[in-house]
Protein backbone atom coordinates (compact mmCIF):
# COMPACT_ATOMS: atom_id res chain seq x y z
CA UNK A 1 0.00 0.00 0.00
CA UNK A 2 1.29 3.55 -0.89
CA UNK A 3 2.45 5.51 2.24
CA UNK A 4 -0.31 8.16 1.76
CA UNK A 5 -3.14 6.08 1.93
CA UNK A 6 -1.42 3.95 5.01
CA UNK A 7 -1.26 7.33 6.65
CA UNK A 8 -5.01 8.54 6.03
CA UNK A 9 -5.96 5.23 7.07
CA UNK A 10 -4.19 5.81 10.55
CA UNK A 11 -6.15 8.84 10.67
CA UNK A 12 -8.97 7.27 10.35
CA UNK A 13 -8.35 4.41 12.14
CA UNK A 14 -7.33 6.69 15.59
CA UNK A 15 -10.50 9.03 15.03
CA UNK A 16 -12.61 5.48 14.91
CA UNK A 17 -11.60 4.22 18.10
CA UNK A 18 -11.45 7.11 19.53
CA UNK A 19 -15.27 7.52 19.17
CA UNK A 20 -15.92 4.42 20.09
CA UNK A 21 -14.32 3.47 23.21
CA UNK A 22 -15.38 7.21 24.17
CA UNK A 23 -12.33 9.23 23.92
CA UNK A 24 -13.52 11.79 21.84
CA UNK A 25 -17.24 12.24 20.19
CA UNK A 26 -17.74 15.05 17.19
CA UNK A 27 -19.32 18.22 18.67
CA UNK A 28 -22.96 18.77 19.16
CA UNK A 29 -23.51 15.82 17.24
CA UNK A 30 -27.13 14.73 17.86
CA UNK A 31 -27.81 18.07 15.40
CA UNK A 32 -24.99 17.32 12.80
CA UNK A 33 -21.76 18.37 14.99
CA UNK A 34 -20.56 21.79 14.23
CA UNK A 35 -17.34 22.49 12.22
CA UNK A 36 -14.43 20.16 13.55
CA UNK A 37 -15.79 21.02 17.57
CA UNK A 38 -15.35 17.81 19.76
CA UNK A 39 -16.42 16.53 23.12
CA UNK A 40 -13.99 14.56 25.38
CA UNK A 41 -15.71 11.62 26.45
CA UNK A 42 -14.85 9.28 30.07
CA UNK A 43 -11.90 8.00 28.89
CA UNK A 44 -10.66 11.31 26.62
CA UNK A 45 -11.20 13.56 29.99
CA UNK A 46 -9.32 11.33 32.29
CA UNK A 47 -6.56 11.44 29.86
CA UNK A 48 -6.37 15.01 29.31
CA UNK A 49 -6.92 15.33 32.86
CA UNK A 50 -3.57 13.23 33.06
CA UNK A 51 -1.90 15.38 30.87
CA UNK A 52 -2.29 18.81 32.29
CA UNK A 53 -1.41 17.51 35.94
CA UNK A 54 1.49 15.78 34.87
CA UNK A 55 2.89 18.66 33.15
CA UNK A 56 1.80 20.81 36.43
CA UNK A 57 4.00 18.47 38.48
CA UNK A 58 6.76 18.71 36.35
CA UNK A 59 6.60 22.48 35.44
CA UNK A 60 5.26 24.14 38.68
CA UNK A 61 4.88 22.65 41.52
CA UNK A 62 8.90 20.21 41.35
CA UNK A 63 10.11 23.69 40.21
CA UNK A 64 11.28 26.63 42.75
CA UNK A 65 11.29 28.92 40.22
CA UNK A 66 7.61 28.59 39.02
CA UNK A 67 4.71 29.76 39.93
CA UNK A 68 0.72 28.80 38.75
CA UNK A 69 -1.81 31.23 38.01
CA UNK A 70 -5.59 31.42 36.38
CA UNK A 71 -6.63 34.45 34.65
CA UNK A 72 -10.22 35.29 33.38
CA UNK A 73 -10.74 33.79 29.60
CA UNK A 74 -12.24 37.56 28.82
CA UNK A 75 -9.99 40.89 29.82
CA UNK A 76 -10.22 44.13 28.82
CA UNK A 77 -10.03 44.91 25.42
CA UNK A 78 -6.97 47.57 26.34
CA UNK A 79 -5.02 44.51 26.86
CA UNK A 80 -5.54 42.94 22.93
CA UNK A 81 -4.48 46.44 22.17
CA UNK A 82 -1.06 46.44 23.91
CA UNK A 83 -0.46 43.03 23.03
CA UNK A 84 -0.89 44.02 19.31
CA UNK A 85 -3.84 41.36 18.62
CA UNK A 86 -5.95 43.51 17.74
CA UNK A 87 -4.04 44.95 15.13
CA UNK A 88 -2.06 41.78 14.08
CA UNK A 89 -3.45 38.76 14.85
CA UNK A 90 -4.89 38.20 11.08
CA UNK A 91 -4.74 35.51 8.47
CA UNK A 92 -5.36 36.41 5.08
CA UNK A 93 -8.43 35.32 3.95
CA UNK A 94 -9.29 34.71 -0.06
CA UNK A 95 -12.96 33.59 -1.32
CA UNK A 96 -14.15 32.23 -4.09
CA UNK A 97 -16.27 34.26 -6.50
CA UNK A 98 -18.11 31.47 -7.38
CA UNK A 99 -18.83 29.10 -5.09
CA UNK A 100 -17.93 31.62 -2.12
CA UNK A 101 -15.44 28.84 -0.15
CA UNK A 102 -13.17 30.56 1.82
CA UNK A 103 -9.72 29.67 2.45
CA UNK A 104 -6.22 30.89 3.90
CA UNK A 105 -4.47 32.27 1.40
CA UNK A 106 -1.14 30.93 2.16
CA UNK A 107 -2.98 27.21 2.00
CA UNK A 108 -3.15 27.54 -2.12
CA UNK A 109 -0.34 26.39 -3.98
CA UNK A 110 2.47 28.50 -5.21
CA UNK A 111 1.38 30.85 -7.10
CA UNK A 112 -2.21 29.16 -7.89
CA UNK A 113 -4.66 31.87 -7.49
CA UNK A 114 -7.84 29.46 -7.98
CA UNK A 115 -10.44 28.28 -5.61
CA UNK A 116 -9.60 24.83 -4.11
CA UNK A 117 -12.88 23.72 -4.32
CA UNK A 118 -14.12 24.25 -8.10
CA UNK A 119 -11.43 26.17 -9.56
CA UNK A 120 -12.69 29.05 -10.22
CA UNK A 121 -11.39 32.81 -9.38
CA UNK A 122 -11.05 34.11 -5.98
CA UNK A 123 -10.45 37.53 -4.31
CA UNK A 124 -7.92 39.66 -3.44
CA UNK A 125 -6.68 38.71 -0.08
CA UNK A 126 -8.34 40.60 3.14
CA UNK A 127 -7.02 40.61 6.91
CA UNK A 128 -9.32 38.38 9.10
CA UNK A 129 -8.87 38.91 12.73
CA UNK A 130 -8.71 35.57 14.47
CA UNK A 131 -10.10 36.71 17.73
CA UNK A 132 -13.95 35.84 18.53
CA UNK A 133 -16.27 38.81 20.12
CA UNK A 134 -18.64 39.08 22.20
CA UNK A 135 -20.61 41.34 23.89
CA UNK A 136 -19.47 41.69 27.74
CA UNK A 137 -22.77 43.12 29.94
CA UNK A 138 -26.63 43.65 28.41
CA UNK A 139 -25.75 46.46 25.44
CA UNK A 140 -24.34 45.39 22.21
CA UNK A 141 -22.30 49.27 21.79
CA UNK A 142 -19.12 49.15 20.46
CA UNK A 143 -18.24 49.92 24.62
CA UNK A 144 -18.71 46.57 25.37
CA UNK A 145 -17.15 44.47 23.07
CA UNK A 146 -14.56 41.80 24.12
CA UNK A 147 -12.73 38.79 22.94
CA UNK A 148 -12.50 35.41 24.49
CA UNK A 149 -8.65 35.42 25.04
CA UNK A 150 -6.63 33.77 21.49
CA UNK A 151 -3.52 32.81 24.11
CA UNK A 152 -3.05 32.21 27.92
CA UNK A 153 0.24 34.66 27.64
CA UNK A 154 -1.55 38.25 28.27
CA UNK A 155 -3.43 36.84 31.46
CA UNK A 156 0.23 36.15 32.58
CA UNK A 157 1.79 39.64 32.07
CA UNK A 158 -0.89 41.79 32.81
CA UNK A 159 -0.39 40.10 36.57
CA UNK A 160 3.83 40.64 36.44
CA UNK A 161 3.45 43.58 39.00
CA UNK A 162 0.90 41.26 41.28
CA UNK A 163 3.18 38.43 41.56
CA UNK A 164 6.43 40.49 42.02
CA UNK A 165 4.56 42.23 44.73
CA UNK A 166 2.79 38.78 46.79
CA UNK A 167 5.61 36.43 45.67
CA UNK A 168 8.42 38.26 45.60
CA UNK A 169 10.55 36.43 43.64
CA UNK A 170 13.86 37.39 42.15
CA UNK A 171 14.54 36.64 38.08
CA UNK A 172 15.20 34.09 36.90
CA UNK A 173 11.39 32.90 37.65
CA UNK A 174 8.57 31.85 35.50
CA UNK A 175 4.99 31.61 35.27
CA UNK A 176 2.61 29.06 34.47
CA UNK A 177 -1.32 28.15 32.97
CA UNK A 178 -3.29 25.91 32.14
CA UNK A 179 -6.52 26.91 29.94
CA UNK A 180 -8.84 27.90 27.19
CA UNK A 181 -7.91 29.90 24.09
CA UNK A 182 -9.97 30.97 21.45
CA UNK A 183 -8.89 31.50 17.49
CA UNK A 184 -11.55 31.92 14.84
CA UNK A 185 -9.61 29.93 12.47
CA UNK A 186 -10.30 29.80 9.11
CA UNK A 187 -9.66 26.21 8.05
CA UNK A 188 -9.92 24.06 10.97
CA UNK A 189 -9.30 19.88 10.86
CA UNK A 190 -7.55 16.99 11.01
CA UNK A 191 -9.65 15.90 13.88
CA UNK A 192 -8.25 17.35 17.37
CA UNK A 193 -5.15 18.72 15.68
CA UNK A 194 -6.78 22.22 15.06
CA UNK A 195 -9.84 23.73 16.75
CA UNK A 196 -11.11 26.80 17.37
CA UNK A 197 -11.85 26.16 21.34
CA UNK A 198 -8.40 24.84 22.50
CA UNK A 199 -6.47 24.51 25.71
CA UNK A 200 -3.30 25.33 26.16
CA UNK A 201 -0.27 24.87 29.06
CA UNK A 202 1.64 27.92 28.64
CA UNK A 203 5.12 29.16 30.64
CA UNK A 204 6.61 32.94 30.63
CA UNK A 205 9.89 33.03 31.81
CA UNK A 206 11.58 36.32 33.16
CA UNK A 207 14.43 36.83 32.63
CA UNK A 208 17.80 39.58 32.65
CA UNK A 209 17.73 40.26 29.03
CA UNK A 210 21.71 39.03 28.26
CA UNK A 211 20.58 35.80 29.87
CA UNK A 212 17.87 35.04 26.75
CA UNK A 213 20.03 32.43 24.56
CA UNK A 214 21.08 30.42 27.50
CA UNK A 215 16.99 30.26 29.04
CA UNK A 216 16.17 29.41 25.04
CA UNK A 217 18.35 26.83 24.85
CA UNK A 218 17.40 25.23 28.69
CA UNK A 219 13.11 25.61 27.70
CA UNK A 220 14.29 23.69 24.76
CA UNK A 221 15.83 20.48 26.64
CA UNK A 222 12.80 20.74 29.02
CA UNK A 223 10.33 19.97 26.11
CA UNK A 224 12.25 17.52 24.59
CA UNK A 225 12.29 15.77 28.32
CA UNK A 226 8.27 16.47 28.34
CA UNK A 227 7.97 14.41 24.78
CA UNK A 228 9.92 11.56 25.81
CA UNK A 229 7.97 11.61 29.04
CA UNK A 230 4.81 11.74 26.96
CA UNK A 231 5.76 8.13 24.71
CA UNK A 232 7.01 10.33 21.84
CA UNK A 233 9.70 8.94 19.64
CA UNK A 234 12.91 11.56 18.77
CA UNK A 235 12.55 10.31 15.26
CA UNK A 236 8.98 11.75 14.44
CA UNK A 237 10.14 15.21 16.21
CA UNK A 238 12.01 17.80 14.27
CA UNK A 239 13.03 21.47 15.45
CA UNK A 240 12.23 24.17 12.96
CA UNK A 241 13.48 27.19 13.56
CA UNK A 242 11.49 29.83 11.78
CA UNK A 243 13.36 32.52 9.80
CA UNK A 244 12.93 36.26 10.69
CA UNK A 245 9.91 37.41 8.30
CA UNK A 246 7.75 34.48 9.27
CA UNK A 247 7.84 34.44 13.04
CA UNK A 248 4.81 36.36 15.10
CA UNK A 249 4.97 39.90 15.54
CA UNK A 250 6.39 40.11 18.89
CA UNK A 251 8.91 37.48 18.50
CA UNK A 252 12.78 37.45 17.52
CA UNK A 253 13.61 33.72 18.11
CA UNK A 254 11.03 31.26 17.76
CA UNK A 255 11.25 27.36 17.48
CA UNK A 256 8.72 25.43 16.05
CA UNK A 257 8.03 22.13 17.72
CA UNK A 258 6.97 19.84 15.00
CA UNK A 259 5.57 16.38 14.67
CA UNK A 260 5.43 14.17 11.68
CA UNK A 261 1.54 13.45 11.65
CA UNK A 262 -0.56 10.97 9.38
CA UNK A 263 -1.47 13.91 7.31
CA UNK A 264 2.13 15.89 7.22
CA UNK A 265 4.95 17.23 9.43
CA UNK A 266 3.41 20.05 11.00
CA UNK A 267 3.64 22.16 14.68
CA UNK A 268 3.05 20.27 17.82
CA UNK A 269 4.78 23.11 20.36
CA UNK A 270 6.45 26.46 20.00
CA UNK A 271 8.91 28.36 21.87
CA UNK A 272 9.54 32.00 21.28
CA UNK A 273 11.72 34.39 22.94
CA UNK A 274 9.28 37.59 23.23
CA UNK A 275 11.61 39.88 24.27
CA UNK A 276 9.91 42.73 26.68
CA UNK A 277 7.48 43.24 24.06
CA UNK A 278 4.40 42.62 26.07
CA UNK A 279 5.45 44.19 29.14
CA UNK A 280 6.85 47.05 27.83
CA UNK A 281 3.10 48.05 25.55
CA UNK A 282 1.38 46.91 28.92
CA UNK A 283 3.57 49.51 31.08
CA UNK A 284 3.22 51.92 27.98
CA UNK A 285 -0.62 51.51 27.61
CA UNK A 286 -1.64 51.06 30.96
CA UNK A 287 0.62 53.69 32.34
CA UNK A 288 1.39 51.44 35.33
CA UNK A 289 5.69 50.84 35.89
CA UNK A 290 6.27 47.12 35.37
CA UNK A 291 9.64 47.54 35.82
CA UNK A 292 11.18 45.12 38.21
CA UNK A 293 14.35 46.39 40.76
CA UNK A 294 17.54 44.50 41.04
CA UNK A 295 17.95 44.06 44.67
CA UNK A 296 21.58 43.77 44.32
CA UNK A 297 22.52 46.76 41.85
CA UNK A 298 19.22 49.01 42.08
CA UNK A 299 18.68 48.74 38.57
CA UNK A 300 15.39 49.23 37.04
CA UNK A 301 14.53 47.37 34.02
CA UNK A 302 11.66 45.34 31.95
CA UNK A 303 12.53 41.78 32.32
CA UNK A 304 12.76 39.48 28.90
CA UNK A 305 10.45 36.46 28.02
CA UNK A 306 11.08 33.50 26.93
CA UNK A 307 7.88 31.46 26.49
CA UNK A 308 7.50 27.27 25.81
CA UNK A 309 3.47 26.77 24.92
CA UNK A 310 2.02 23.43 24.85
CA UNK A 311 -0.86 22.38 23.21
CA UNK A 312 -3.42 19.83 25.35
CA UNK A 313 -5.05 18.55 22.51
CA UNK A 314 -2.01 18.35 20.00
CA UNK A 315 -0.62 16.54 23.14
CA UNK A 316 -3.90 14.02 23.17
CA UNK A 317 -3.34 13.68 20.02
CA UNK A 318 -0.02 12.34 19.31
CA UNK A 319 -0.03 10.36 22.60
CA UNK A 320 -2.40 8.80 21.25
CA UNK A 321 -0.33 8.16 17.73
CA UNK A 322 2.53 6.86 19.49
CA UNK A 323 0.74 4.32 21.74
CA UNK A 324 -1.25 2.47 18.87
CA UNK A 325 -0.36 -0.66 17.87
CA UNK A 326 -1.79 -3.44 16.04
CA UNK A 327 0.42 -6.72 17.70
CA UNK A 328 -0.18 -10.93 16.45
CA UNK A 329 -1.07 -12.57 19.51
CA UNK A 330 -2.64 -15.61 20.10
CA UNK A 331 -5.93 -16.71 21.00
CA UNK A 332 -7.13 -19.23 23.30
CA UNK A 333 -8.03 -22.24 20.72
CA UNK A 334 -3.86 -21.46 19.53
CA UNK A 335 -4.58 -19.20 16.49
CA UNK A 336 -3.65 -15.72 16.26
CA UNK A 337 -5.19 -12.81 15.71
CA UNK A 338 -4.76 -9.17 15.80
CA UNK A 339 -4.69 -7.06 18.96
CA UNK A 340 -5.34 -3.64 19.34
CA UNK A 341 -3.15 -2.09 21.88
CA UNK A 342 -2.57 1.19 23.30
CA UNK A 343 0.67 1.32 24.98
CA UNK A 344 0.40 4.56 26.92
CA UNK A 345 3.16 5.21 29.27
CA UNK A 346 1.00 4.01 32.79
CA UNK A 347 0.58 7.29 33.96
CA UNK A 348 -1.15 8.72 31.00
CA UNK A 349 -3.46 5.53 30.66
CA UNK A 350 -6.91 6.64 31.37
CA UNK A 351 -7.59 3.27 33.25
CA UNK A 352 -4.77 2.24 35.34
CA UNK A 353 -6.57 -1.25 36.49
CA UNK A 354 -9.93 -3.13 35.37
CA UNK A 355 -10.63 -6.08 37.50
CA UNK A 356 -12.06 -9.03 36.19
CA UNK A 357 -13.80 -12.29 37.61
CA UNK A 358 -13.53 -14.89 35.19
CA UNK A 359 -17.57 -15.37 35.34
CA UNK A 360 -20.70 -14.04 36.16
CA UNK A 361 -21.54 -16.43 39.12
CA UNK A 362 -22.29 -14.56 42.25
CA UNK A 363 -19.57 -15.46 44.83
CA UNK A 364 -16.77 -14.84 41.92
CA UNK A 365 -18.97 -11.18 41.59
CA UNK A 366 -18.83 -10.93 44.94
CA UNK A 367 -15.31 -11.20 45.72
CA UNK A 368 -14.08 -9.11 42.71
CA UNK A 369 -15.76 -5.90 43.54
CA UNK A 370 -14.68 -6.62 47.29
CA UNK A 371 -11.10 -6.04 44.98
CA UNK A 372 -12.51 -3.21 42.92
CA UNK A 373 -13.36 -1.39 45.73
CA UNK A 374 -10.20 -1.76 47.70
CA UNK A 375 -8.20 -0.44 45.17
CA UNK A 376 -10.81 2.16 43.39
CA UNK A 377 -9.58 5.06 45.72
CA UNK A 378 -5.83 4.88 44.85
CA UNK A 379 -6.33 4.03 41.02
CA UNK A 380 -9.02 5.15 38.25
CA UNK A 381 -10.10 1.55 37.73
CA UNK A 382 -12.71 -0.49 35.68
CA UNK A 383 -15.12 -3.69 36.37
CA UNK A 384 -16.17 -5.60 33.54
CA UNK A 385 -17.83 -8.91 33.69
CA UNK A 386 -19.28 -9.42 30.12
CA UNK A 387 -18.65 -11.47 27.54
CA UNK A 388 -15.52 -14.17 27.31
CA UNK A 389 -12.29 -13.06 29.40
CA UNK A 390 -10.38 -13.30 26.02
CA UNK A 391 -13.02 -10.59 24.55
CA UNK A 392 -12.51 -8.69 28.15
CA UNK A 393 -8.51 -8.34 27.97
CA UNK A 394 -9.10 -7.25 24.51
CA UNK A 395 -11.40 -4.61 25.02
CA UNK A 396 -8.82 -3.05 27.84
CA UNK A 397 -5.86 -3.49 25.71
CA UNK A 398 -7.72 -1.06 23.36
CA UNK A 399 -7.97 1.49 25.67
CA UNK A 400 -4.55 0.78 27.38
CA UNK A 401 -5.28 -0.74 30.41
CA UNK A 402 -1.29 -1.56 31.98
CA UNK A 403 -2.80 -4.24 34.45
CA UNK A 404 -5.89 -5.95 34.59
CA UNK A 405 -7.39 -8.65 37.59
CA UNK A 406 -8.67 -11.86 37.21
CA UNK A 407 -10.65 -12.94 39.47
CA UNK A 408 -11.30 -16.96 39.73
CA UNK A 409 -12.27 -19.86 41.38
CA UNK A 410 -9.31 -20.37 42.84
CA UNK A 411 -9.03 -17.18 43.97
CA UNK A 412 -11.86 -18.39 46.41
CA UNK A 413 -9.82 -21.00 48.25
CA UNK A 414 -6.56 -19.67 48.16
CA UNK A 415 -6.99 -16.14 47.73
CA UNK A 416 -4.83 -15.18 44.66
CA UNK A 417 -5.64 -13.42 41.89
CA UNK A 418 -4.03 -13.28 38.29
CA UNK A 419 -2.47 -10.02 37.37
CA UNK A 420 -1.85 -9.81 33.47
CA UNK A 421 0.39 -6.85 31.81
CA UNK A 422 -0.82 -5.13 28.87
CA UNK A 423 2.92 -5.03 26.91
CA UNK A 424 3.86 -8.06 28.03
CA UNK A 425 0.65 -10.31 27.77
CA UNK A 426 2.28 -12.40 30.79
CA UNK A 427 0.54 -13.22 33.86
CA UNK A 428 1.03 -13.44 37.18
CA UNK A 429 -0.25 -14.72 40.54
CA UNK A 430 -0.22 -13.08 43.29
CA UNK A 431 -2.02 -12.87 46.52
CA UNK A 432 -5.06 -10.33 47.52
CA UNK A 433 -2.98 -8.91 50.01
CA UNK A 434 0.08 -7.79 48.32
CA UNK A 435 -2.17 -6.20 45.18
CA UNK A 436 -1.71 -2.65 46.43
CA UNK A 437 2.08 -3.03 46.83
CA UNK A 438 2.31 -4.44 43.47
CA UNK A 439 0.46 -1.84 41.77
CA UNK A 440 2.24 0.93 43.69
CA UNK A 441 5.24 -0.48 42.62
CA UNK A 442 4.65 -0.37 39.15
CA UNK A 443 2.01 2.64 38.68
CA UNK A 444 3.76 5.55 40.85
CA UNK A 445 6.59 6.41 38.90
ZN1 LIG B 1 -14.97 27.69 -5.67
Amino acid sequence: MKNKEVNQNRMEVIVSLAKRRGFVFPGSEIYGGLANSWDFGPLGVLMKQNIKQRWWKRFVEQRPDMVGIETALMMNPKVWQASGHLENFNDPLVECKKCHSRFRLDQLPDGKKACLACGGPITEPKQFNLMFKTFFGPSEDQASTVYFRPETAQGMFVNFKNIIDTTRRRLPFGMAQVGKAFRNEITPGNFIFRTREFEQMEIEYFIKPDAWESSFEHWLVEMRLWLKDLGVAEERIYEHEIPEGERAHYSRRTVDIEYEYPFGRSELYGLAYRTDFDLKNHMEKSGQDLRYSDSETGEKFLPHVIEPTFGVERSFLVALLEAYREESAPTADGESDTRVVLKFPKWLAPIKVAVLPLSKKANLSEKAQEIFRMILSDYSCEYDETQSIGKRYRRQDEIGTPYCVTVDFDTLEDQQITVRDRDTMKQERIAITELKNYLQERLNS
